[in-house]
Parts: C-alpha cells; sequence; structure tokens
C-alpha cells in the first residue's frame, strides 16, 4: 500500500471530529471517502496533507511514517493536496500559479518542468488560452482546474483532492471527474473527498463511507453504487 492510515482519531479541541478511522490507497489506485456534511472528509484530508495534528493513530506512505511530518515534507514525499475553495494566488497569473506548484522540486528550473506545464495545459486547455490572466479574474470552474493543475506541478505520486466539483456547474462537473480520470490513467494515484457520491463511486476503484467519524462501509466504487443502503443514504434513494 502507497498510504496507510490505521485507527486514526483528530479533535478539534474537545470534538472529536475522526473516531479511529483505517483505510489505504494502493499504488495506481483512484480511492474515494464519500460521506454527509461533517462525517469527517475534509477533516481527514487536512491529516493527510498535514494540517491537522493527529492524537491518536498512524499514517505511513510507502512505508514511511508520516504520521508527524510537516506539509512541506509530504509534497516533497510526493502526496500533495489541491486544496478545497481552490486557494489559487489570485493576483498571479496561470503561468505563474503553475510555477508555485513546483517550488519544492529540485529540478524546478529544468526543462522537466517546462514538459509538466505542457501536460497541465494538456489536460486543461483552458488554462493554456488563459496563461497570461490573473487567477482571481477567472471562473470558479477554471480556477478549480489551475489548483488542480498547480497541485500537479509537484509531481505527486498521491494527488489529495478535496470536493474538486464543489460549486461547478453540470457540465465541468462531468469534466472534472474525466480529467481526474485521466490524471489516473497517466499514473497518479488519487484520493477523491467528494459530496457528489455518485460520480466519485463511478470512478473510484474503492470506497470507503465515513459516517460521524467512523467508516461504516468500505467496497469497490462500482459495487457501492448498487448498495441499497448506501444508495438510500448518499445517492438520493436510488431514483424515488
Ligand atoms: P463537509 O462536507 O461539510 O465539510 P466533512 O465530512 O468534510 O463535511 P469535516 O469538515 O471534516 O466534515 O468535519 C468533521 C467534524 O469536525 C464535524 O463534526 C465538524 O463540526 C467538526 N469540525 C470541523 N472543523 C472544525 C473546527 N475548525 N472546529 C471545530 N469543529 C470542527
Amino acid at each position: 500500500m502507497l498510504l496507510e492510515v490505521k485507527d486514526l482519531e483528530v479533535f478539534y479541541g474537545r470534538i472529536q471530529a475522526l473516531r479511529g478511522i483505517s483505510f489505504s490507497v494502493a499504488e495506481g489506485e483512484i480511492v474515494t471517502l464519500i460521506g454527509a456534511n461533517g462525517a469527517g472528509k475534509t477533516t481527514t484530508m487536512k491529516t493527510m496533507s498535514g494540517v491537522r495534528t493527529v492524537t491518536k493513530g498512524s499514517v505511513t506512505f510507502d512505508g514511511q511514517d508520516i504520521t508527524k511530518a510537516p506539509s512541506h515534507k509530504r509534497v516533497m514525499m510526493g502526496l500533495c493536496q489541491a486544496p478545497e475553495g481552490r486557494g489559487i494566488f489570485p493576483g498571479m497569473t496561470v503561468v505563474e500559479n503553475l510555477e508555485m506548484g513546483c517550488y519544492l522540486r529540485t529540478d524546478r528550473k529544468s526543462a522537466a518542468k517546462d514538459a509538466d506545464m505542457e501536460r497541465v495545459f494538456e489536460l486543461f486547455p483552458r488554462l493554456k488560452e488563459r496563461r497570461d490572466q490573473a487567477g482571481g479574474s477567472m471562473s470558479g470552474g477554471e480556477q478549480q482546474m489551475l489548483a488542480i493543475g498547480r497541485a500537479l506541478m509537484s509531481k505527486p505520486r498521491v494527488l489529495l483532492l478535496d470536493e474538486p466539483s464543489m460549486g461547478l456547474a453540470p457540465m465541468l462537473i462531468n469534466q472534472i471527474f474525466r480529467i481526474i480520470q485521466e490524471i489516473n490513467a497517466q499514473g497518479t494515484t488519487v484520493l477523491l473527498v467528494e459530496q457528489n457520491a455518485a460520480k466519485a463511486l463511478a470512478i473510484a476503484h474503492r470506497a470507503y463511507v465515513l459516517e460521524t467519524g467512523h467508516i461504516v462501509k468500505t467496497g469497490a466504487g462500482k459495487d457501492l453504487l448498487t448498495d441499497p443502503s448506501v444508495r438510500d443514504a448518499y445517492l438520493g434513494g436510488g431514483g424515488h
């Protein structure tokens, strides 16, 4: 397993957000965590990227214990988050934002960087068209693409995506999920947190269902998509 989480407990003061969750992500997989508001999805992602402190349990990445590793170390090891709510640099251009994505890379001045930027532009032609435009002046969907593109510039082995479809128009939502599949097909492992459970399960190799800080179910994405209890709770009752 590339990423292995064991018995994780995380608190906000006295509020316990994660109550001992365990999950794993193998190299090459798309794994998704689904769950209602407040289930602990964002907290899990923040813990993977090193923003939240772990009270109990462990996080192992590529065989190394990273439970207490700071965020920049994780990025250097290849664990990188494209944050919820975009989090791009509004005053910088698209190209400058993308360049910021690889500032921790040792080969950042080399041709490798240019090739990676081209790869991002192939995935998101829209960003190429707008390469000299300020990030903050773009639409929500474009900013979301830029945030994912910036994360890809760090050459992650595991890309952490927190609600990539949030706030997007339906057409763009489909496009974002297609692009996530494409990124995965090109060799990047993906851990995806989504409220849009139907779309997430449709592209995920495996999934975990989170409920109030516990994992209550796990299985193949396609199986959970047809699981009656998952349909009732997270997929709008299966067409009622
Ligand atoms: P959402 O999709 O609404 O963001 P989520 O599944 O991502 O939901 P989390 O945001 O991880 O859930 O929240 C898990 C629990 O931790 C919730 O009970 C929430 O109220 C609590 N929580 C989250 N952030 C804080 C905070 N900054 N201070 C106190 N409690 C928090």
